[in-house]
């Protein structure tokens, strides 16, 4: 089965490509090329007026129930998930293989975290409604080095993408919470190098993100939350962040949803952090730091799939950001730093996950809420 979307502006993940015919075949891009030259197709899309981008990728969720429905109907063709059980990530891998009505998944899975250390006590106040009491007797703590190696080992074993460490030693939450000592983050995160893993560090004070930096993380799951918004240790700290080459997921509408709505059951911050979280993302972006866009997206806010759009909106409305470099932090960058090299871009022979909408989000991002039609691994979503 051959399609062709005609006559479109492209976004190839890094720019705009100016007006093109794109032809995908099966599960893949097939052709990128000058409107008219790749000859007729079994279907035949109109791109005029419109846009066509890499599905986007959300790197910061949590996963659960109808999460990857929803996210797919907003463009998100892969979530990054930042913690799931096993046995929820077991099932949810499963649709993502089998079906193309949902966004593709790479999971952390069972995320290290000290005993009582943060995000216990969110997990102990969704057991019984999101979590199932029987699922959540499988997490496991790590307090010795010497026992990093067998906690990534089980990770693997799980299913796990990548690793994700929780530094966090409670102050931006106002109480004092267990936290991993920085030599067992750092044996942790030799363990995972040694395995082939990526690491991911939950840090929202410049103190954590310091631990995280000195084990030698490759990316931060937020930015941090604590420094007034023009504070020149945020930019101390920015130019330390570049310097190891470590990636930041901005999650921008996290810090404005709990801005929004007080702190609830899914927050781990305070309310009043978000233009603490701005100051940080700018100064991150002036030290040139790689800016993935992510959401921490959950059942409940933000939402998965819609709220990478706001996301975006903020990163260029509060971030500084252009619409393109942006539009970047959701496709190719994203894809690069988590070694995705099927997907992130539009090119011949990478995957055929699209989306098209009305308008031009390169100029205004808020066209990405305007959907016409998502591609799934080259599977047409039913509108
Ligand atoms: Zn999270």
């Amino acid at each position: 089965m051959r399609t062709r979307i005609h006559g479109v502006r492209v976004f190839d993940g890094e720019r705009g490509a100016g007006v093109q015919d794109v032809v995908l075949e099966d599960d893949l891009v097939v052709a990128v090329c000058a409107p008219g030259a790749a000859g007729a197709a079994d279907v035949e899309v109109d791109g005029r007026g419109r846009t066509l981008l890499p599905g986007l990728i959300d790197a910061h969720t949590h996963v659960f129930d109808g999460s990857l429905a929803e996210a797919l109907r907003h463009g998100v063709t892969t979530e990054l998930d930042m913690f799931c059980l096993p046995r929820p990530l077991a099932r949810h891998r499963q649709l993502a293989a089998e079906r193309d009505d949902v966004a593709d998944l790479r999971s952390a899975g069972l995320l290290a975290t000290a005993p009582g250390g943060h995000p216990t006590q969110l997990i102990a106040a969704l057991t019984g409604t999101l979590l199932d009491p029987a699922e959540v007797t499988e997490i496991d703590f790590v307090t010795d080095p010497e026992r990093a190696a067998d906690f990534v080992e089980a990770r693997l074993a799980e299913g796990s993408d990548f690793l994700k460490l929780v530094i966090d030693d409670g102050t931006v939450h106002g109480t004092d919470l267990p936290v991993l000592s920085p030599a067992v983050a750092g044996a942790l995160t030799s363990a995972a190098r040694a395995a082939g893993l990526r690491v991911i560090a939950h840090a929202v004070t410049a103190a954590d993100v310091v631990t995280a930096l000195d084990a030698g993380v490759d990316g931060l799951a937020h930015v941090w939350a604590d420094l007034a918004p023009h504070d020149p240790a945020s930019v101390r700290l920015a130019r330390c962040v570049r310097d190891q080459g470590v990636f930041v997921v901005s999650t921008l509408a996290y810090f404005e949803a709990v801005d929004a709505q007080g702190s609830g059951a899914a927050s781990c911050v305070p309310p009043g952090r978000y233009p603490a979280a701005v100051g940080a993302l700018r100064a991150l972006r002036g030290a040139g730091v790689p800016l993935l866009a992510g959401t921490d997206a959950t059942p409940f806010a933000p939402a998965h799939g819609s709220g990478l759009h706001r996301e975006l909106a903020l990163l260029t409305q509060h971030g500084g950001l252009r619409p393109e470099e942006a539009l970047a932090a959701a496709t190719a960058l994203p894809a690069h730093h988590f070694g995705l090299a099927d997907r992130g871009r539009i090119a011949p022979g990478l995957r055929a996950d699209l989306l098209l909408v009305e308008g031009d989000p390169t100029e205004e991002v808020s066209a990405l809420g305007a959907v016409v039609d998502v591609w799934r691994r080259g599977r047409r979503q039913a509108r």
